[in-house]
């Protein structure tokens, strides 16, 4: 493996530093620095970006942040063994790596970063989803950053670029297009990760628009979304009931027929409905 950075080959930074995998951290790693590189790329041109990166892990796609430009990035793991191998990094870059070691969960760290901001993270995926929430849901928008660059498994990326009518539309799909523009930008099978995961992953970039595309209150919209998919089978005039006495009236004010269900409203459609339900 060519090396990028003149720092020493991942493999190597693993057995010094006796990094071995932990499952219960979601521990699978990319020690590919030409593959890290592109991940990288796949954020946008990073000069003059502070990038805030979850989950460094050994420093892999750190790496490749670096070395593709990033003015700054501010680093986030929960893992205390990843600090040596990390601080290596940070020795190499001086003044460009921040290290904090944390659970990216209890700490919101957009506040250290100067604008324009990326996020780009290889995560576990229960922890991806989570945080993916919470940057596309902050109290006002435009949010903090400006684009995330975040690998899931292949059928969770699937979920968030799904369109109405497909089984996989829900949740993720309606609060990521309501105000961002997500994309998958890349697939990976499991052999480019060490150990290799049992499933696919994909990168997916999303990049925030300044305005949402249809106006809603997030929270709202959040509580209509969560009801509608917790049931996704009812019809919404069912599934909805809960939300308001009249719920068939109001249904049928925004133009949706109460007996259609979650999967087939649009973005739109949904953002009326929440309005609707003040
Ligand atoms: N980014 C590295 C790479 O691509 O090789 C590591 C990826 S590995 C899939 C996920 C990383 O996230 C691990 O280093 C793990 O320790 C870290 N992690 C897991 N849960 C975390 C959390 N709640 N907060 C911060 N880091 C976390």
């Amino acid at each position: 493996m060519s090396q990028i950075d003149g720092l020493p080959p991942l493999r190597e930074v693993i057995n010094t530093h006796g990094l071995v995998a932990k499952k219960s951290l979601g521990q699978n790693f990319l020690l590919d620095l030409n593959l890290t590189a592109k991940i990288a790329r796949q954020a946008g041109d990073l000069t003059g970006c502070d990038v805030l990166e979850v989950g460094p892990g050994p420093g892999g796609l750190t790496r490749g942040l670096l070395v593709e430009g990033a003015r700054k990035v501010l680093a986030v793991e929960k893992d205390s063994r990843a600090m040596a191998p990390l601080a290596e990094i940070s020795d190499a870059y001086p003044g460009r790596l921040e290290v904090v070691n944390a659970d990216a969960l209890e700490l919101d760290p957009l506040e250290h970063l100067t604008p324009p901001i990326r996020i780009v993270a290889n995560l576990p995926y229960n922890v991806g989803t989570e945080l993916l929430v919470r940057w596309l849901t902050p109290p006002s928008w435009p949010p903090a950053w400006s684009s995330l660059t975040l690998m899931f498994q292949k059928e969770v990326a699937e979920r968030i670029v799904a369109q109405p009518g497909s089984k996989k539309y829900g949740r993720l799909a309606v609060l990521a297009q309501w105000r961002t523009t997500p994309r998958i930008v890349m697939e990976l099978p499991p052999e480019a990760f060490t150990p290799p995961p049992k499933i696919h992953s994909s990168v997916v970039h999303l990049d925030a628009l300044p305005a949402p595309r249809f106006e809603a209150d997030a929270r709202k919209l959040q509580a209509v979304v969560a009801k509608a998919f917790g049931q996704r089978r009812k019809m919404l005039r069912a599934s909805l009931k809960g939300m308001h006495p009249e719920i068939e009236d109001v249904l049928t004010s925004v133009g949706i027929k109460p007996t259609s269900r979650a999967e087939e409203i649009d973005v739109e459609a949904f953002c009326a409905l929440s309005r609707a339900l003040g």
